[in-house]
């Protein structure tokens, strides 16, 4: 059964299901706003993400509005915007936040905003919030998201998807990989698909850093 995990008193998750796959869904509330990564594939998903109160204790306050974050296309991330938009679900948000690419996937989508981000964003919204682009191997226009000392990777650090063929990592998409992983200040690093989701900074670059260090000459790619 998939758990609710508490991170920090603004920060918790939905972990990942199977049947069908529906990836962790993570929720952070900030002042003005619940910023969600990822919705999942699953009916669970849907309930967890439309019980996020958007009345705040306080009765004077503006109610929170839902800021919806896709981590990338993979339908375990994203299907349950596709089936709101299908009509098959209802799910409660204001604004999808996108990579290009899962922005085809979604399409046209009445009633509510999208915006297709190709460039770093940034909010302060009573924690400091970032839109991120990331060169990365698994899937076009992935995105990450920063919440102070947290880093969503979604899959971003997971290899190609072979079906079939091996896994693979681009040589030169991966040393610019680390290299902006390198550079952010946050060291909380949350990958997609864990038992346990929060990993150290230190450990998940080392870890991309020994599968770079297997390049061979003139190989474009490297096999995970
Ligand atoms: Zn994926």
């Amino acid at each position: 059964m998939p758990r609710i995990v508490k991170l920090n008193d603004r920060i918790q998750y939905l972990q990942v299901s199977y049947e069908p796959l529906s990836a962790d869904v993570v929720t952070v509330r900030g002042d003005s706003a619940w910023w969600i990564f990822d919705v999942g594939a699953c009916d669970m998903a849907v309930d967890f993400i439309n019980a996020l109160p958007r009345n705040p204790a306080n009765d004077d306050a503006v109610p929170l509005k839902k800021n919806i974050v896709i981590s990338h296309f993979h339908r375990d991330h994203l299907l349950n915007v596709v089936r709101h938009c299908n009509g098959e679900v209802s799910l409660d948000f204001d604004t999808l936040y996108v990579g290009s690419h899962a922005s085809k996937v979604v399409g046209e989508i009445s009633g509510h905003e999208k915006i297709t981000v190709s460039s770093p964003l940034s909010f302060d919204d009573g924690m400091h919030i970032e839109i991120l682009p990331i060169p990365n191997s698994h899937a076009k226009g992935s995105l990450i998201l920063v919440v102070d000392d947290f880093v969503f990777l979604g899959d971003a650090t997971y290899p190609m998807v072979g079906h079939g063929e091996p896994d693979v990592y681009n040589v030169q998409i991966l040393e610019q990989q680390i290299k902006m992983l390198k550079s952010l200040t946050a060291s909380r690093f949350c990958l997609s698909h864990k038992r346990g989701l929060v990993r150290d900074k230190s450990s998940v670059i080392q870890f991309l850093e020994s599968v770079l260090a297997r390049r061979q000459k003139n190989e474009n790619y490297i096999v995970a």
